[in-house]
C-alpha cells in the first residue's frame, strides 16, 4: 500500500451500545488511529480502544453544550484528513443507517480525502434482539422495515407514505420515533393496524441502563409515559413484538450493577471481565494520569541517580511511569543497579516484579506510615531517597524522613486527574448499584474530592471494593471503611472479591 500522506478517514459503526458489539474489523481501525470523532455516549465507551496519544473529539450533545452542526463536523473530517491523520470517525450502530454517514462521505469523496466505511451492528435489530424480541419470525412476520419516527416531528402530521407503512404485514421498527409515538400510534390505527397487535418501546437497548415496555398498539403510549421512558429509544410493532427470546443464560453477577472508578484504560479491562459475568457495569470517574517523567525535575533526578542509594515507590502507576521515562531520557535499567527499591504496596511490588524488578522492602501493613517507619529503620543519614510520586501524595513519609535526618528528594512524577461521566446523573448511577470499586488511592482522593456532602451520604448503602490495603487506608481517611478488599491485586482478583460477595449477599437476602 502506498504510504499516507493525505491521512484517511475512517467511518467506523459503533454498534448499538454495548461496547463488546464493535466488529473485529472496527476495533482494529480505532486500536491505531490519530484521532476518534464522536458524538454519543454508547461509542465514548469505545474510547479506551484508541490509542491514549490519539486525540478524541467529542461533536455531539451533552448537557449544557451546543452540537456540531453536521457541516462543521464534514469540515473537522476533512480538515483532519488534510493533517495527514488516521481519523475514526464513530457513528452509533450502522454509519448508513439513518447516520447522516452519506452526508459526510460526500463531504471526503468532494475534498478527496481517503476513506472506508466500516460496518456496524444496527441498533434496528439488535436493540429488540437484546430484548428478545426477533424482527422476523417464520409463519409470523417474513419481512421488517425500519422508519424514523423523526420526519413526523413538524406540526405532527403523518407523512404521505405512512399509510403504505401502515398497510405492510411484517415488523414495523421506528427510530427517532418516540417523541412522535402518540401520532404513530394513532396512524398506524388510522390505517388499520388493531388494536390488540403487539408492540413495545426500548430504552438504551443493549446497555447496562436498559428499558423495555411491553404492549399493544392500544395501551403502548400510556406504558411508555407510566414507565417514564426516554430517548435513545425504538419503537417495535408487530406479531413479534409479543415474543420473549430474550437470553436465559444465568451468570455470577446478573443483576448486579457496579460503578467503577479508575483509568481508562483500567476501568475498561475491569469492567468487561465484570460484565462478562453478567454484571453491569460502568466508569462512573475515570482518571487521567498526567505525566511529568520528561519535565525538568525528573530529568534531573535521572541524570543524578547515582547520587541516590533507595528508590521508594508508592503506586503501580509511579514504577510504570518512572521506567518508562528513564527509557525516554536515553537511560536504560543498568542505570538502577545500585539502588534499594521499596514498594508501599503488593501490587506497587508486583509492578516493579514485572518490569524484572524485586523489591528491597515492603512494609507489612500496607500504608506510607509503616513505609516511612520501615525505612528509618533499613536508612541513615549516609543515604539518599529518591521518591518519585503523585502530587498528592502523602507527607508522612517526609516528615519520618526528616525526623530522622535521612536526606531524600520527593519529587512529582504525575498527577492524577479525575473527568466524570455523566455527573449530573451521578447521584441516581451511585443509587442503583451495589458496587463501588477503587484501585488507586488516589482515586479514592479524586473520587471523594468531587463529591458533594449529600452525594457522600449517598454511599451508605454501597459495598465499596478497593484493590488492595493501600487504596483501602486512603478510603478509610475520608471516613469510611472498605467492604470488601482484593485478595490479589489485579482484575481477576477483583472480579473474584465482587462474585464471592454478591454469592453471599445473594444467600442472605434469599433468606430474608
Ligand atoms: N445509525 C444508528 C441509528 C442512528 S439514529 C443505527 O444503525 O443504529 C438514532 C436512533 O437510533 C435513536 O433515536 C434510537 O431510535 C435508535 N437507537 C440507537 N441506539 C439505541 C439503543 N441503544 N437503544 C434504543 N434505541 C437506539
Amino acid at each position: 500500500m502506498e504510504t499516507m500522506k493525505k491521512g484517511a478517514v475512517f467511518l467506523v459503526g459503533a454498534g448499538p451500545g454495548d461496547p463488546e458489539l464493535i466488529t473485529a474489523k472496527g476495533m482494529m481501525r480505532l486500536n491505531d488511529c490519530d484521532a476518534v470523532v464522536y458524538d454519543s455516549l454508547s461509542s465514548d465507551r469505545l474510547l479506551a480502544l484508541a490509542p491514549e496519544t490519539a486525540e478524541r473529539i467529542y461533536v455531539g450533545k451533552r448537557a449544557g453544550r451546543h452540537s456540531m452542526k453536521q457541516e462543521e463536523i464534514n469540515e473537522l473530517l476533512v480538515r483532519l484528513g488534510n493533517e495527514g491523520k488516521k481519523v475514526v470517525r464513530l457513528k452509533g450502530g450502522d454509519p448508513f443507517v439513518f447516520g447522516r454517514g452519506g452526508e459526510e462521505i460526500q463531504a471526503l469523496q468532494a475534498a478527496e480525502i481517503p476513506y472506508e466505511t466500516v460496518p456496524g451492528v444496527t441498533s434496528a435489530v439488535a436493540v429488540p434482539e437484546s430484548v428478545g424480541i426477533p424482527v422476523t419470525h417464520r409463519a409470523m412476520s417474513r419481512s421488517f422495515h425500519v422508519m424514523t419516527g423523526h420526519t413526523l416531528a413538524e406540526g405532527e402530521t403523518l407523512p404521505p407514505d405512512f399509510p403504505a407503512f401502515a398497510r405492510l404485514s411484517g415488523t414495523l421498527v421506528f427510530l427517532m420515533g418516540l417523541g412522535n409515538l402518540h401520532p404513530i400510534v394513532e396512524g398506524l390505527l388510522e390505517a388499520g393496524k388493531p388494536a390488540d397487535l403487539p408492540a413495545a418501546v426500548i430504552e438504551n437497548g443493549t446497555l447496562p441502563e436498559e428499558r423495555l415496555v411491553r404492549g399493544t398498539l392500544a395501551d403502548i403510549e400510556e406504558k411508555a409515559a407510566e414507565a417514564g421512558i426516554k430517548t435513545p429509544a425504538i419503537i417495535v410493532v408487530g406479531e413479534t413484538a409479543a415474543l420473549d427470546m430474550s437470553s436465559t443464560l444465568r451468570r455470577p453477577l446478573d443483576g448486579i450493577q457496579v460503578c467503577v472508578t479508575g483509568t481508562e484504560s483500567f476501568s475498561d479491562r475491569l469492567i468487561r471481565s465484570l460484565t462478562a459475568l453478567g454484571a453491569k457495569a460502568e466508569n462512573v470517574c475515570r482518571l487521567g494520569l498526567k505525566s511529568y517523567s520528561g519535565g525538568p525535575e525528573m530529568r534531573r533526578a535521572y541524570g543524578n541517580l547515582s547520587s541516590y542509594s533507595w528508590a521508594v515507590f508508592t503506586s503501580a502507576n509511579g514504577v510504570r511511569l518512572f521506567l518508562e521515562g528513564l527509557l525516554a531520557a536515553g537511560k536504560d535499567f543498568r542505570s538502577l543497579g545500585h539502588l534499594k527499591l521499596a514498594a508501599v504496596g503488593r501490587g506497587t511490588a508486583q509492578e516493579l516484579r514485572r518490569w524484572g524488578f524485586l523489591a528491597d522492602y515492603v512494609p507489612d501493613r500496607y500504608q506510607v506510615e509503616d513505609l516511612a517507619q520501615g525505612l528509618t529503620e533499613l536508612a541513615d543519614g549516609g543515604d539518599r531517597i529518591l521518591i518519585p510520586r503523585s502530587r498528592d501524595g502523602s507527607h508522612a513519609l517526609n516528615e519520618a524522613l526528616e525526623a530522622e535526618g535521612i536526606p531524600y528528594d520527593d519529587i512529582v512524577l504525575y498527577e492524577v486527574t479525575a473527568e466524570w461521566r455523566e455527573r449530573e446523573r451521578l447521584a441516581e448511577i451511585l443509587g442503583q448499584s451495589q458496587y463501588l470499586t477503587f484501585a488507586s488511592g488516589s482515586g479514592v482522593n479524586a473520587f471523594f474530592d468531587g463529591l458533594t456532602e449529600e452525594e457522600r451520604r449517598g454511599l451508605d448503602h454501597i459495598r465499596i471494593v478497593c484493590i488492595g490495603g493501600v487504596t483501602a487506608r486512603a478510603l478509610e481517611k475520608r471516613g469510611r471503611k472498605a467492604d470488601i478488599v482484593a485478595e490479589t491485586y489485579n482484575i481477576p482478583g477483583m472480579t473474584a472479591a465482587v462474585v464471592k460477595d454478591a454469592a453471599v449477599s445473594g444467600d442472605t437476602r434469599e433468606k430474608r
